[in-house]
């Protein structure tokens, strides 16, 4: 037990400090069962239609029923998972006017993004945006050019400053990993990304607010399609 500056007992402050703590602890380790469960979506070790319940996510990461509960409902929350009557929880599957929704509103958002950060990027900004794009090389692998364009584009949020815009973002991002595998193992698709970057990069250093904003629009316009082509290959 701690005294303070007038020798006085510090039993009570402290007790509520850990209790604090403590929640704040539990709700991180949701939010890293929650991760953990969006990357294994994302990486396809999970797959749509697979059942998912509290138990089995608590055994498989280590945690308590409660955190794996509240990870679960964070889940279904954000649309990643849903109840199937009989089955109990599901990964999400998303049909293909799902995914065309999808894209429709991430393209206007990432239009924003790119209009925004052509306003508002710093010199720093811009510089870490060039950098980014100079380390794409068409030869690195899907996953490894999938890692990079998500910094690409974490680089253009953060240039654009708006955190309604990087909330909107990131329910866009929880809804990608449902679709799993990356475009870039379809050939050609990395050179054209690259291409694509460059002109939002370009438009973005030369503060060309409507040109980064339809560059941005194409580029994932274009990905849309691929997806959609790539889905329908797949039925
Ligand atoms: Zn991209």
């Amino acid at each position: 037990m701690s005294t303070d500056a007038t020798g006085r007992k510090m039993r009570a402050p402290q007790r509520s400090m850990r209790i604090k703590l403590s929640d704040h602890s539990g709700a991180r380790r949701a939010e890293m069962v929650y991760l953990s469960i969006r990357e294994a979506i994302r990486e396809g070790s999970l797959k749509p239609n697979e059942r998912l319940t509290e138990r089995e996510v608590a055994a498989i990461l280590g945690v308590s029923r409660t955190p794996a509960r509240e990870a679960l409902k964070l889940l279904e929350a954000r649309g990643m998972v849903s109840s199937v009557s009989g089955r109990g929880l599901v990964i999400a599957d998303l049909t293909p006017e799902n995914v065309s929704e999808l894209y429709t509103v991430w393209e206007h958002l990432e239009g924003l993004a790119a209009r925004f950060a052509a306003q508002r990027a710093s010199e720093i900004d811009i510089h870490n945006l060039r950098e980014i794009h100079r380390m794409w090389d068409i030869r690195s692998g899907p996953q490894a050019l999938g890692r990079l364009n998500k910094q690409f584009h974490q680089a253009i949020y953060h240039a654009a400053n708006n955190r309604h815009l990087m909330s909107a973002l990131g329910g866009i991002d929880d809804s990608l990993a449902l679709l799993g595998a990356t475009t870039y193992a379809v050939r050609g698709r990395p050179a054209e990304v690259k291409n694509e970057h460059a002109a939002i990069v370009d438009a973005i250093a030369r503060r060309d607010q409507a040109g980064a904003e339809s560059a941005a629009q194409t580029h994932i316009r274009k990905a849309g399609r691929l997806r959609m082509s790539i889905m329908a290959r797949r039925k």
